[in-house]
């Protein structure tokens, strides 16, 4: 019989005072027995806190037992008190030890074992904008253009004046940026390696160059900072069928050779003609969906002939020379080849939407 059961029956069939005091005294004996017990086979820290609530709880046992005193003939009180409360003393002793070794049984635990073999570390991902710029890449490397890169703190003379783009010029409203002086800015675009290049080399150029950019701009489609692929092809007689035939090319490479194209007129300071370059929805093929406003057609590229102006910037025969050039936003393309709809989805570092690519 358990002590519990034993206090119970011993308050439903009260004894005479005079047994009360053995009884009391046998009752916190096993009571204490029973708990050391139960504390030898704990092995968790919350086994051994039931342990305390149901021995010296507010209802616990030894509790229960200590209002009982009160009942006892006044001599056995003093001793009958001093039993169970040195007895609850020990038992709080004894709690606090086994707390002690489990915690150090945990430590134990959690020591390095030597013998067992490594955790294979988790490799990672390229990041979703590398891997899409590298396909850019890849795919004009294949048709001759080389890489070229630019700063991204740039001069207003290469982010502007050598583009064609002066001072006060409406299309610097465009490309609001951030200012390290007044004639120093975060690039807004991968255009001045254009001029960088052609100064330095005389044509044939060919060439592609990608990177970061920057835009005062943040919503659901832009981005503060983002990324781009600039393309520039500069020889003797070429012509807008060139520009065509290579974006083609390029379109069919990365999406399939089912994606048409469709040349807009649009304006660039730096290119005349210029184009806008539209793709086939890649979602609906024409038909009309949300991604492409019901319209059948995706803007992602602008282009044009370099202005003589640009080539005049870099001292180029203008008579002799002409050249092509073009501009991406690598975010776009890769919204639509993986149908992300939330551009902010690629710069919050969230592993589980990375580790997908
Ligand atoms: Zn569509």
């Amino acid at each position: 019989m358990a002590a519990s059961q034993r206090a119970a029956m011993a308050t439903r069939h009260p004894p005479r005072p005079k047994d009360r005091a053995r009884i009391v005294e046998n009752t916190i004996a096993q009571i204490e027995q029973e708990a050391e017990q139960a504390l030898a086979a704990a092995s968790r820290s919350e086994q051994v806190r039931e342990i305390s609530v149901r021995y010296l709880g507010r209802k616990g046992l030894v509790t229960q037992l200590l209002r009982k005193i009160s009942t006892l003939p006044i001599q056995d009180r003093p001793r009958a008190g001093q039993l169970v409360n040195h007895a609850k003393i020990r038992m709080e002793g004894r709690i606090e030890k086994t707390l002690e070794r489990i915690q150090h049984q945990v430590a134990d635990d959690d020591r390095i074992d030597v013998s067992l073999p490594g955790r294979p570390a988790g490799l990672g991902t390229l990041h979703p904008i590398t891997q899409i710029t590298d396909a850019i890449c890849n795919i004009f490397r294949k048709m001759g253009f080389a890489i070229a890169e630019g700063p991204e703190i740039e001069t207003d003379y290469y982010n502007f004046e050598a583009l064609n783009i002066p001072k006060n010029h409406p299309a610097r409203d465009m490309q609001d940026t951030f200012y390290i002086s007044p004639n120093v800015v975060l690039r807004t675009h991968t255009s001045p390696t254009q001029p960088r290049v052609m100064e330095k080399r005389r044509p044939p150029v060919r060439i592609i160059a990608p990177g970061k950019v920057y835009r005062c701009d943040s919503d659901l489609t832009h981005t503060p900072m983002f990324h781009q692929v600039e393309g520039l092809l500069v020889d003797e007689q070429v012509s807008f069928g060139d520009l065509k035939g290579i974006l083609t090319a390029f379109v069919h490479d990365m999406f399939d050779a089912r994606t048409s194209l469709r040349f807009r007129p649009s304006f660039f300071p730096f290119t005349e003609p210029s184009a806008e370059v539209d793709i086939l929805c890649v979602m609906c093929r024409g038909k009309g969906c949300r991604v492409c406003s019901q319209t059948g057609w995706l803007e992602v590229l602008g282009s044009g002939m370099v202005h003589p102006a640009v080539f005049e910037n870099v001292g180029y025969d203008t008579e002799r020379y002409s050249g092509f050039a073009f501009g991406m936003g690598v975010e776009r393309i890769a919204m639509l080849k993986y149908g992300i709809d939330d551009i902010r989805k690629f710069f919050e570092n969230d592993l589980r939407f990375l580790g997908q690519f």
